[in-house]
């Protein structure tokens, strides 16, 4: 993460201006109600910053997060307080933002009594249905968080963002730390969660694969840019840019795309240096000249369909 290469370089001792990290840089991502969007890039690609950002946690240095087409910024204190309730984060490692010495009962229970969303009498009732819609059974709420498994210890964590009546959701590699078979169960989770609650989403994986069957939209990322944006059907269909379809040959259950595509060679470059042009340049096998020196637009090339790629100008 950009905290940790900034550290790292601290630990070092070499000087690092704030000013020249762009974690995230020129990107306009909008999520409609009622959508899942996909958000797919490698780990240090700027996904995670983006969506601390669109969760209102961390607030960008420049630009604008609009909720309902408002600036987070200018809410009054209650609005802001709702904007931040309405949107809820799901980490990847749900035991770390867990706290150990509570039962399951009181961290479902905490914030929805803090903010008066339920009286304490219907408290008990109200945190079962919670622990009931994300799959656990109340009976265990007497329980410590180490006493769950990773798939259970995820269902706490959904269980307590539900429990402040949300309608956005921010899924940070939410299934990343889990086993395949797991995985599988949370992604149901969060699709019949959607149905049944009308929930929005913003789903961020460094994995295609994970976002291919939840996504509406898909929009990937690189370095702290978006480089290509489209309808997930149209994504998997018709990838345009190069780094999309590296990332693509890596879905492995796509055994056509495979043969295609190499997979995407290289480390991703530190953002404290990004390369030049085109960040994606030293690792494309189609980087030419122009690659070098000139950041290519994020140009429209079908319908709802944008890559940013000077191969496009050519066509
Ligand atoms: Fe590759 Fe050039 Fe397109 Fe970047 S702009 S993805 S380097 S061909």
């Amino acid at each position: 993460s950009l905290d940790f290469a900034a550290k790292l370089a601290k630990r070092l001792g070499v000087k690092v201006r704030e000013d020249v990290v762009h974690a995230v840089d020129g990107v306009n991502l909008s999520v409609r109600k009622g959508e899942v969007v996909g958000l797919v890039g490698e780990s240090g690609c700027g996904k995670s910053t983006l969506g601390r950002m669109v969760a209102g946690i961390m607030p960008p240095t420049d630009g604008t997060v609009l909720w309902h087409g408002r600036d987070l910024k200018a809410l009054s204190g209650a609005e802001a307080r709702q904007a931040k309730l309405r949107t809820q984060m799901i980490f990847q490692d749900p035991y770390a933002s867990l706290n150990p010495r509570l039962k399951v009962a009181e961290i479902v229970g905490e914030a929805p009594a803090f903010h008066g969303l339920v009286g304490r009498g219907g408290l008990d009732d109200y945190v079962d249905e919670q622990l009931r819609r994300a799959g656990l059974d109340p009976a265990l709420k007497r329980r410590y968080p180490h006493q769950f498994s990773g798939g259970q210890r995820q269902r706490i964590g959904i269980a307590r963002a539900l429990a402040v009546q949300p309608d956005f959701l921010v899924c940070d590699e939410a299934v990343a730390a889990l086993d395949v078979s797991i995985q599988a169960q949370i992604l149901n989770l969060f699709m019949k969660l959607r149905r049944e609650l009308d929930l929005t989403y913003l789903f961020i994986s460094h994995d295609l694969g994970v976002v291919e069957h939840l996504s509406d939209r898909v929009v990937i990322m690189y370095l702290g840019r978006v480089v290509e944006e489209a309808p997930a059907e149209e994504v998997f269909a018709r990838p345009n840019h190069p780094y999309t379809r590296a990332l693509l040959a890596e879905v492995p259950r796509i055994e056509a795309r495979k043969r295609a595509f190499a997979g995407v060679k290289g480390e991703i470059p530190s953002p404290l240096n990004p390369p030049p042009g085109c960040h994606f340049h030293p690792r494309c096998p189609h980087a030419f000249d122009r690659c070098r020196v000139e950041r290519p637009a994020l140009r429209e090339i079908a319908p709802g369909h944008r890559s940013a790629c000077h191969l496009n100008d050519a066509a």
